[in-house]
């Protein structure tokens, strides 16, 4: 850590015009929170659970979730800390096969789909979340919801978990904030609907890109067609801040995107307010947000918005951040 980067871990993720900025961090791991803590994050945006399971030659049981959720939510001393619930399947395959030989595992039996088809997979994890919700500021998200009646099952499921652990007397909260991952232009497109349902919304730029763009996110050839910062998904994003701000929603960019700090400026003039990023970017990122403006950044967007690619936005925003940071 260079010493200059070290001395910002104290100080607020805020632009230079007072405006701050919720800066978290995305885990893994329940001991990655001593770097997230060491690095300043205002608390955990995205804890991805499956490594649970990826990490280990068994299914873990509710105890060994709630183990891991409980270490989790005391060590961030009542930071808020938002568990999503398994996106297992595709990419995050481990050698738990739960689901046959798929051509395209991306447009297959995934995450939410998943754990919906396989409650004894999803129940114990749901029980584990509210167990380990007495000991601190925890919520929960659901991974690559599609339409609105994937979520209500979700949610459905989690209120039946809540009634089985008041029947059985076993400690819990059942009050806790429920989102989503909004990472399919279908949920962008109908998220007005979502809204009204849903307790905050946290955009997932990997899969947004990946399905937006058509374009494997694992795929090396087609690597350089992946790009977050492809027109079309600044105007989904842009969609989903509208919608946020209408429906006083909270939002929330946990995907890469966010990490790179030339494109963190672009969502902080999108009128994104609230960013989760890998442990490791917390410091990069807080640099970039206490160099600039609002009034700034937004005018980056202004002019990122007339741009034809992804590579005229990338290059804009490297000047950019080259100019203020
Ligand atoms: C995303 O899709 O942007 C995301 C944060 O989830 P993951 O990378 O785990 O799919
Ligand atoms: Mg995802």
């Amino acid at each position: 850590l260079s010493a200059r980067l070290a001395q910002l871990r104290e100080l607020p993720a805020e632009t230079v015009d007072g405006t701050r900025i919720q800066l978290s961090a995305n885990i893994e791991f329940p001991h990655e929170t001593t770097t997230c803590l060491q690095r300043g994050a205002d608390g955990i945006g995205l804890y991805r659970t499956e490594f649970l399971y990826l990490a280990s030659n068994h299914e873990p049981s509710e105890e060994e979730h709630y183990q891991a959720y409980s270490q989790v939510v005391r060590e961030m001393k009542g930071r808020p800390v938002v568990i999503r619930t398994l996106d297992l399947g595709a990419d995050k395959m481990g050698h738990h096969r739960r689901s046959g030989d798929e051509h395209n595992p991306f447009l297959g039996l995934r995450s939410i789909r998943l754990s919906l088809r396989n409650l004894d997979l999803f129940r114990p994890q749901l029980r584990a979340v509210l167990r380990a919700a007495t000991e601190g500021d925890i919520r929960v998200m659901f991974p690559l919801i599609t339409t609105i009646n994937e979520y209500r099952q979700a949610r459905m499921l989690l209120n039946l978990v809540a009634e089985d652990l008041k029947e059985a007397d076993i400690p819990h909260r059942s009050d806790i904030p429920v989102g989503m991952m909004v990472e399919v232009p279908a949920a962008v497109m109908t998220l007005e609907r979502f809204a009204e349902e849903v307790d905050f919304f946290s955009i997932g730029t990997n899969d947004l890109a990946q399905y937006t763009l058509a374009v494997d996110r694992s795929n090396e050839y087609v690597a350089d067609l992946y790009q977050s910062s492809d027109p079309a998904v600044l105007r989904l994003i842009n969609r989903c801040v509208d919608i946020s701000d209408q429906f006083d929603r909270p939002l929330s960019i946990c995907g890469e995107m966010s990490s790179n700090p030339a494109r963190a400026l672009l969502l902080l003039g999108m009128g994104v307010r609230h960013l989760s990023v890998p442990p490791l970017s917390l410091l990069r990122v807080k640099k970039a947000i206490r160099s600039v403006t609002i009034a700034q950044c937004q005018e980056i967007a202004k002019r990122v918005m007339q741009l034809e690619a992804a590579r005229d936005v990338d290059l804009y925003l490297l000047d950019r951040l080259a100019d203020y940071v």
